[in-house]
């Protein structure tokens, strides 16, 4: 995991040897687990490294900085990775702030069954493994408002996602959304959907993930006001019809 130790001290964490052995764990697990399942197009040492832990971490000192004294690695922040796959962004920001009450929710069994497998042999506490949609979830009084940080990568267009995002937060709370390339053209596209969701833009910034030289956006959203009840959608319409 030297990629990762090296990457991490560049974004100003130090890891211990107990995480540096989660992270090895959970890398030894997809790559076992994605011969079976389609989990990742990417399974190669360097490219976990990179292209997933780090590219996930990139986003942690934004979310201290705009959350400030609440994201303090000290208290617990309730935290839902939603469409979270083989765990991205969710676990590896919770092995590096273990007290992170996090909800990992996917909508596909496959997936679901492998990420309890992680969160146990990693011996995660305080992670739920939930299958669902969000469409469903969202609007479930367990969840809908009840998140402080709700975050995603790569599960859909931001007028989409925004959809399924912002119903998880509480007010105050903030949604969290990584995107790659194209990423200035989907936000025109999502900054209507944003407002009616009750999201207010904070950052939509360029981000420098370490050791790799790909273009990376995080998009960080503070929820200012109640989303209203019909959102989200359902019948496959946030992403049918998306907010325009
Ligand atoms: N976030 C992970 C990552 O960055 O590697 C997984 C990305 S994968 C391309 C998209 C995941 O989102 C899939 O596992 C899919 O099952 C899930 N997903 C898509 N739409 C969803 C929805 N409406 N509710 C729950 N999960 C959803």
């Amino acid at each position: 995991m030297d990629l990762l130790v090296r990457g991490c001290s560049q974004l100003g964490l130090t890891l211990s040897e107990a995480q540096v052995g989660q992270f090895r764990l959970y890398f030894d697990l997809l790559a076992e687990w994605n011969q079976k399942i389609n989990l990742t197009a990417i399974d190669d040492a360097a490219g976990v490294q990179t292209k997933h832990f780090l590219d996930c971490l990139t986003g942690l000192p934004l979310i201290r900085e705009e959350m400030g004294k609440a994201a303090r690695l000290s208290r617990s922040v309730r935290a839902i990775d939603v469409g979270a796959g083989a765990g991205f962004p969710g676990l590896p920001l919770k092995i590096v702030w273990p007290e992170l009450k996090l909800v990992l929710l996917d909508g596909t069994g496959k997936k679901v069954r492998f990420l309890q497998e992680v969160v146990s042999a990693l011996k995660l506490s305080q992670v739920d493994v939930v299958q669902g949609r969000a469409e469903e979830l969202g609007h479930s009084d367990a969840y809908r408002g009840q998140f402080d940080l709700v975050m995603a990568r790569a599960v859909a267009r931001l007028n989409t996602l925004v959809e399924y995002l912002l119903p998880f937060a509480r007010q105050e709370g903030y949604v969290i959304a990584y995107k790659g390339p194209g990423a200035a053209e989907e936000f025109v596209e999502a900054r209507k959907a944003i407002d009616l969701l009750g999201g207010e833009v904070v950052r939509f910034a360029p981000v420098e993930v370490p050791l790799l030289e790909e273009e990376r956006r995080i998009l960080l959203i503070k929820k200012q006001r109640r989303t209203p009840p019909q959102y989200p959608r359902g019948q496959g319409l946030p992403r049918k019809q998306p907010i325009v």
